[in-house]
């Protein structure tokens, strides 16, 4: 059929019959045709439209249809669409050299991917060559990506699905102060860090132990930020037993905390830096990792076992070099964080009259607010990881803010707000006004 022939309810049809989505039971998927999209918004066919406040997975850093971003996607397919990864090519060496600059500490060599599974995928396999150890920590409350080692890096419950998954991996708790797991005794040995790696570290013998990867802020599960001091505490433990440190910033990377990356708040460079998502804001999919030091020395005299036909694909990086051009001009690093701050004021007046806003914490455009039926007792919304019948409390209160035009989503109980780093002050009064009544819904129905 010609183009003019795919309705919204041709492409519906389509779709259901014949893509798979992710993470999902296919037949209860009814997903809904988007024609367009525009800074941080996207409509459906009939001109109903939506405030991205997701900025779609957070990876459109740039929003909808940033014209820089496509301006470059066609002056590159005009250039050379594509070359082989062994050839040197001007928009993978400027991405490269970008990122050297960029990035903390000396981190200054970069492998390009597809994305972030695959950013984390290398970072371990190079992490276990570099030290000749097997075994890497990793952290319950966070999603390193979908393939068969990233998602064994994962914390989160799509583990369960692909295990036993790959060996070797250990897992510490999060330093999640609102629901610490240690009950946050003063001073608390999980939300530190650093006492709390190291008694890992005892009983699975530092020696054996590659690399320590983190999400630098848990993002999919729940919006987690460390406390001041929890990233040099890691660090330190690391250092002492020659243990590298992997920060994930696939998607805290690239501006979205009103920072550069998000370890930059906190003065930490990891050793390893995996980056996806804002790096180009997925117009093309695009991931990295990037090393410095011990790392990027022991790659001079030792074979670099990875590679794929797509490391560092020219439309992607095209888009990549455009988007931190773009970042630089339109300063949006800095709109990051003065918008957070004004979501941030925004939240902290609705947590004065919502009983059922239990916690509310984020920089940057990084924010997430999590639900309560109970504030003293902080008996979550929903259980964690409910589905179905459990979660309809969630699922109701995200079709309310859809109905109301704010496009949210959530993990468990906590509502995630990410917008595009292009969002405006009046975007974020108007997605303050419909999370009002989305909460008061929620302090009615659910609340005490
Ligand atoms: N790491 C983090 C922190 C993520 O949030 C994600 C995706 O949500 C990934 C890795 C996986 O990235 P991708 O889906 O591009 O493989």
């Amino acid at each position: 059929p010609a183009r003019e022939d795919w309705t919204a309810e041709r492409i519906a049809a389509a779709d259901r019959a014949h893509v798979i989505h992710s993470w999902s039971v296919q037949g209860n998927v009814h997903a809904r045709p988007v024609a367009g999209g525009s800074g941080s918004w996207f409509w459906d066919h009939d001109g109903r439209r939506y405030l991205d406040f997701q900025s779609q997975l957070v990876n459109l850093n740039l929003g909808h249809q940033h014209p820089g971003l496509i301006a470059a996607i066609k002056e590159q397919a005009d250039r050379l669409c594509y070359i082989g990864p062994g050839f040197a090519e001007q928009s993978r060496a400027e991405l490269a050299e970008l990122m050297a600059e960029l990035t903390p500490g000396d981190l200054g060599m970069t492998f390009f991917t597809t994305g972030g599974a695959a950013a984390n995928e290398n970072a371990v396999r190079l992490a276990r060559h570099v030290t000749g150890r097997p075994k890497i920590v990793a952290r319950y409350r966070s999603y390193h990506g979908a393939t068969a080692g990233a998602i064994s890096l994962t914390g989160d419950p799509r583990r369960w699905a692909a295990e036993p998954g790959t060996p070797g991996v250990v897992r510490m708790f999060d330093p999640y102060t609102y629901r610490c797991p240690a009950g946050h005794p003063d001073p608390c040995p999980v939300c530190t860090g650093g006492p709390h790696l190291e008694e890992i570290l005892q009983y699975e013998g530092p020696a054996t132990v590659a690399a320590v990867v983190l999400e630098t802020v848990t993002g999919t599960n729940g919006l987690i930020y460390p406390p001041d001091g929890y990233l040099a505490s890691i660090r330190e433990v690391c250092d002492r037993h020659g243990i590298l440190l992997i920060l994930d910033e696939v998607m805290a990377g690239f501006g979205r905390t009103g920072a550069w990356f998000a370890c930059d708040h906190w003065d930490v460079a990891p050793d390893i830096l995996t980056t996806a998502k804002g790096l180009n804001s997925g117009y093309v999919p695009l991931g990295a990792m990037t090393v410095g030091g011990r790392v990027a020395d022991w790659l001079q005299d030792h074979m670099f076992w990875g590679g794929l036909t797509y490391s560092g694909h020219p439309l992607a990086c095209a888009t990549g070099v455009a988007s931190v051009r773009i970042m630089r001009e339109e300063n949006l690093v800095e709109n990051a964080r003065e918008r957070g701050e004004q979501l941030g004021a925004g939240l902290a007046e609705l947590a004065a009259r919502h009983p059922s806003l239990g916690d509310h914490r984020g920089r940057g455009l990084f924010h997430g607010i999590e639900l309560v039926r109970d504030r003293d007792t902080r008996e979550p919304l929903v259980p964690f990881n409910a589905k179905g019948e459990a979660n309809r409390p969630m699922a109701e209160l995200i079709s309310a803010a859809l109905e109301r035009g704010l496009y949210l989503s959530s993990f468990s109980s906590v509502l995630r707000l990410t917008p595009p780093l292009v969002v405006t002050a009046d975007e974020i009064d108007l997605a303050l006004s419909v999370l009002d009544e989305v909460l008061g819904i929620a302090d009615t129905h659910y609340a005490a």
